[in-house]
Formats: structure tokens, sequence, C-alpha cells
């Protein structure tokens, strides 16, 4: 059923806004209202907004109506397309289907699934339907899957029978509220098979996803589908943290979100209609929702999806290939780029690339030079957070980059840093903090609330969600700096930063001079507690290939810390052929230094490579 408010793009080409973000920052700043951006988009007619109506409904009944929205390269590399009229009616479907199994606004539908068309019409399908979704990281073990499946009080599971057997079926007596799991490869083997007798999967307790689609469009013709006339303040997406510094949290974020995303999809990653784009963050983590799929179908490119895991080469070949003009990664992956060096690189070309953007992690300046090495483009770091929903600080195709930095704040946001106490956090005294407005001040970054990405709970723990805000600041649990021209520095986590003999050392600093040795591909970088200096700086070592782990080189490291950071170098230096990562691609500090001091390892749900 045609939507005919809907506006489309080049409907509204006129607004100033609409233009990506190239050189005039500080005008777009003072000019920049989120009421405006906000009328760049469609809305429901009836004053609703809906997050899958933004990003692909809109453009189904316009100009980009043929153009392919998504494209999937599966392990092989075969490629299946949808265009944007064949996504909306593909997911109107799956609305369709989820009604019908009674799916109400509010519920929680979540999937486990690798990448894969299945998985991107779930999410358009919940949100159309008006319920919420909830993206769980294939890799998790049964556990992390239960226990987010469990606090989550998960409706609807999309899953496939492997996941479904070991993961799933063994706590599902456990899990009251799961009334329906769906297979997107059909229904669980029959329980006189021994293996899935042992897992406790019956056919019984699954239904097949083919098979609700098959009937949904069926009715679908029948009747029509009308998109659930979602508020904009009604919950659309529940994400949980990446656990790099304890237990994941579930953040709640709500349909507006996608007024944000779509504005920094164009100012920070410059989408515009006619881009291919890839962004190889798994939607089990929130830049692969934002910024995998509604963000850039908002902007009405094509967004490339691979359900395979790195490969240096295939990635190289993949931008090559699918003509890649924007590429949105992570700085672990641009390490491990690193690490095969820039010859394989050249081995490809890459004239249709045009930006390239890095979030995750503090993106160290050897990597940003390292992207004019392989790809002749400098690579833009973006900082935010699951909490946030939306990159917050970036910086943008234009503008001069200072290699380390993470930019400047997205016209809308108003970022300060604010003067710690000594836990390393925000000083709250009666209720008040300091921002500090000297330039290089180092203290907690802490955002102005009212951007319409922001979080709006911390699933069933408001305790914890009042914490995050003081004095009418969103407090981010980082520590940065702003410089005199107001580009931002980030120093670490309040949690990983060294107090050592009167300093304050950020481990990314040391991190970062670390890596311009040629030897050092990756480093993990902690306070060790000292009884004179009170910690000293140590640093855990991944060595690119080539290289010997030798005393000597040990030496040969510490001097060059010396050289280049003086009294804040590393006194200690241990090579470790793997340092300890998040599944979302994080050097895990917080896992070095327990298992440097022997304490408790703590929540390890989260950890790569665990069961
Ligand atoms: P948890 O909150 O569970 O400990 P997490 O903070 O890693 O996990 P995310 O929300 O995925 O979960 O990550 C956001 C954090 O990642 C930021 O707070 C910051 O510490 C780090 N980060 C993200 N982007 C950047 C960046 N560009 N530079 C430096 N750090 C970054
Ligand atoms: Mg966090």
């Amino acid at each position: 059923m045609a939507d005919t408010s809907t506006r489309t793009d080049r409907e509204i080409r006129h607004v100033p806004l609409l233009e990506p973000l190239v050189g005039d920052y500080e005008e777009r700043c003072r000019t920049f209202s989120w009421e405006q951006a906000r009328g760049l988009l469609a809305g429901l007619p009836g004053g609703g907004l809906n997050m899958a109506h933004e990003a692909v409904d809109r453009h189904a009944t316009g100009p980009l109506r043929d153009v392919v929205a998504l494209r999937f390269l599966d392990r092989g590399q075969l490629v299946t397309e949808l265009t944007y009229a064949e996504l909306r009616r593909a997911s109107d479907a799956v609305a369709v289907g989820l009604q019908a199994l009674g799916v109400d606004p509010g519920d929680r539908v979540c999937t486990l699934l690798q990448r894969s068309p299945e998985l991107y019409l779930t999410v358009l399908g919940t949100l159309k339907a008006g319920a919420v979704y909830c993206p769980l990281f294939p890799a998790f073990g049964p556990e992390p899957v239960f226990e987010r499946l469990s606090l989550g009080k998960v409706r609807v599971l999309v899953t496939d029978r492997i996941s479904y057997e070991r993961k799933v079926a063994q706590f599902r007596d456990r899990l009251p509220h799961l009334e329906t799991v769906l297979l997107v490869d059909g229904a669980a083997a029959p329980a006189d098979d021994d293996a899935d007798a042992a897992s406790g999967a019956r056919p019984e307790d699954t239904g097949s996803w083919a098979a609700m689609v098959e009937s949904a469009t069926a009715a679908l013709d029948r009747d029509g589908f009308r998109i659930a006339q979602t508020r904009p303040d009604q919950a659309a997406l529940l994400h949980f943290t990446s656990g790099t510094t304890g237990k994941p949290k579930a953040a709640v974020h709500v349909h507006e979100a996608v007024v944000a995303h779509h504005v920094t999809a164009m100012y920070a990653l410059d989408l515009r209609p006619g881009d291919v784009y890839w962004c190889t963050a798994d939607p089990g983590w929130v830049t692969g929702t934002s910024y995998g799929i509604i963000g850039p179908l908002c902007r009405g490119v094509t967004v490339v999806t691979d359900s395979a895991d790195f490969d240096a080469r295939r990635w190289y070949r993949t931008l090559q290939d699918e003509r890649v003009t924007v590429f949105y990664t992570a700085p672990t992956a641009l390490r491990m780029l690193m690490r095969v060096g820039s010859q394989m690189a050249h081995e490809y070309t890459f004239p249709a690339l045009r930006h390239v953007v890095s979030v995750g992690e503090p993106l160290n300046p050897e990597a940003v030079v390292w992207g004019v090495e392989a790809f002749g483009l400098p690579v833009h770091d973006t900082w935010w957070q699951t909490e946030t929903g939306a990159i917050m600080v970036s910086n943008y195709p234009g503008m001069a980059i200072r290699p380390g930095s993470m930019g400047r704040p997205v016209p809308g946001i108003t970022a300060a840093v604010l003067e710690r106490g000594p836990d390393g956090r925000a000083a709250v005294v009666h209720g008040h903090v300091r921002v500090l407005t000297e330039p290089d001040a180092v203290g907690e970054l802490a955002l102005r609330p009212g951007w319409p990405s922001m979080f709006r709970a911390y699933l069933d723990d408001p305790d914890r969600y009042g914490a995050c805000f003081a004095d009418g600041w969103y407090l981010s649990g980082d520590l940065a700096r702003f410089d005199a021209d107001g580009y931002g520095w980030f120093v670490g986590r309040a949690d990983d930063v060294i107090k050592s003999a009167g300093h304050l050392i950020g481990p990314f600093e040391v991190e970062s001079a670390l890596m311009e040795h040629p030897a050092v591909a990756e480093v993990g970088v902690i306070g060790k507690p000292d009884p004179l200096a009170g910690e000293i700086v140590k640093a855990f070592v991944t060595l690119r290939a080539g290289y010997e782990a030798t005393p000597a080189l040990q030496r040969e490291l510490i001097t060059f810390g010396r050289h280049r950071l003086g009294s804040v170098a590393p006194r200690e230096i241990a090579f470790d052929p793997a340092l300890p990562h998040t599944r979302s691609g994080k050097v895990m500090r917080r896992l070095l230094k327990a298992r440097e001091l022997g304490l408790p390892e703590g929540d390890l749900s989260t950890v790569e490579g665990q069961p």
C-alpha cells in the first residue's frame, strides 16, 4: 500500500542540511537543529515515526525503488540482492508473519544468525510490527545466549537449527517468555536422532521461518499491511554493550534514534544515493545495526554485507570487486590488515573508494597514516557508544585530520570534559560538576542529553541508568581532552587510566607510541601496582610476522618507548601472541590486568574465543 505522505530524497533535496558535511563544519554547527534533521525524514502519516519506514519504505515508493538496497555475499561469494521495493515487500511479509504469531508492540524479537537476508529482514519486519529488535552475536555460546534471552524476556527468537540445538534447546524450559523459535533452515531434527535427543531439541518446539514468510506473503497479498504506528519515543532496539569493562548492559533505544542515524550517516560517513557501502561490524553489535542497516538504508545507498569472517585477501577483493565507495570498519580489523603489510593492498585497486571510517577503539595515528599507504585515503575516526546510539564525535570528509584525534562533535551535539574526582570519573559535588574549558585539560567526556539516539534505559536497571547522568550531562565513562581547535583526543576509559608517580597516563597514548615500532602489531597497556610509583606502566605486545620475542627486542622496545614517551613509557614489556579481545574486537585491558595480578576474570561472556 503506497504511503502518499512519504517524501523522497529527491523532493527534499533543497534542504541545505542534506548536503554532506565538507568544509563548513562551524557554520553547520551554528545552523543545525534536531528538529530540522527530523524534517529530513518522512514520518508516518498521522505523526508517528518508524525506523524501518525511514530506512526502506519511503525509498521503495520513490526514485530509489529499483536501486539495490542490500547485497549479500555468502561465504562462496554468491550474491543475493534486494532492491528497496523488494526489501519493502519482504520485510512487510515478516512483519505480517510476526503479527500473526501474536507479537505485540513492545515485544522483543531476537536473532541469533549469521549475516544473511533472514537476519536483515527480521530486523526490519520486527520494527514494522512495532516490536523491539534485539541482536545476539552469532558466536555467543549457550550461557551468554541464555542470559540475554532471559534478561530481555525475549518472545520470538529467529535462529538456525544448529544454534538452536547447541545453545538454546537445553534452556528452553527456563525461558518462559520465549514463545516462538523460528529456524531459518527448517524445524529441529526428529528426537530419534541421538545427538539431537541429547540436546533436548524437539521439532514441535520450533517453527520454520520460511513457512511463516510464505503464509504471511499470501496474507500480505490478500489483505495488505499497514506499518505499526510507532511513536518517536517508543522502544525499537535493545542493544547489549560489548562487555569490555564488565558485565554487558542492555541499552534501550527508541524509533526517533533514526533521526541521528540518518544525519550522522550523512555527515560522518558521507553516504549519499549511488554509494556502495560496506560496514564490517556484525549486526550483533550496535555499529552493525545503526550503521550496517538503519543509517545507510536511510541514505538510500547499496549496503554490501559479507557473511564470511575476516580474511585480508577477501576483504581487499570485496572492496575492489564490489566497487565499495565508503568503508566503515574498526581499529582491530585495520591492525589485522596492517599486520599483513600494505604490499597485499597494492595487488588490488580501489578507484571507487572515497571514504574510510573507523569506530570501536582508539584509532592509532599509525593506522590513519597506513590508510593512505594502503587505500590512498586516511582513515577517519568516529567515537560513540552503545548508549549514544549514533556517532557523537567524528572526523568529517574534507576536514583536516589530526591523526590520533577522534575529531569534533557532530553538529547538534554538545560535548565537554568534566573535572575528575579521585576515582577518575567526573567529580559530582552537591549535584554539580565542573566543565573544564582550558584546552587539553583531561576529564570525563560528557554530552548534553537531548540527541534523539540517546539510550532511554538500561533494561530493568534504573539506578544504573540514573548514575550515568549528573548536573544535566550524560557521563560517558571515557576520559578525553579537547585541544585549542576543538579536536577531541581519547585518553582512555576511566577504569583503564594509569596513575604513576603523580602522572595520569592514558593507555592509548602509550599504545600508539609503541605501535610506531615496526615489530609491533598490537599492544595493550595496563597499570601494575608498584610500592613506589603507585602504578607502573606494563605493555603486552603482539609481534608482527617475522619478529622474534627475544629479551633483546624487549629491551629495544623499552628504549623506544622511553625515547617517544619519557617518564610515562612502559617499564615492563611482555610478549603475548594474542591479546584478549571482546567479540566486537576490542582489546580487553581489564583481562590483561586481572591475569597479571591473579585476580578473578569477571564476566567473560563477550571474550573472543570463549565457548
Ligand atoms: P561495556 O560498556 O560493556 O564495557 P563497551 O564500552 O566496549 O563495553 P561499546 O558501547 O561497544 O561497549 O563501546 C563503546 C566504547 O568503545 C567507548 O566508550 C570507548 O571506550 C570505545 N570507543 C569507541 N569508539 C572509540 C574511538 N573512536 N576512540 C576511542 N575509543 C572508542
Ligand atoms: Mg561502555
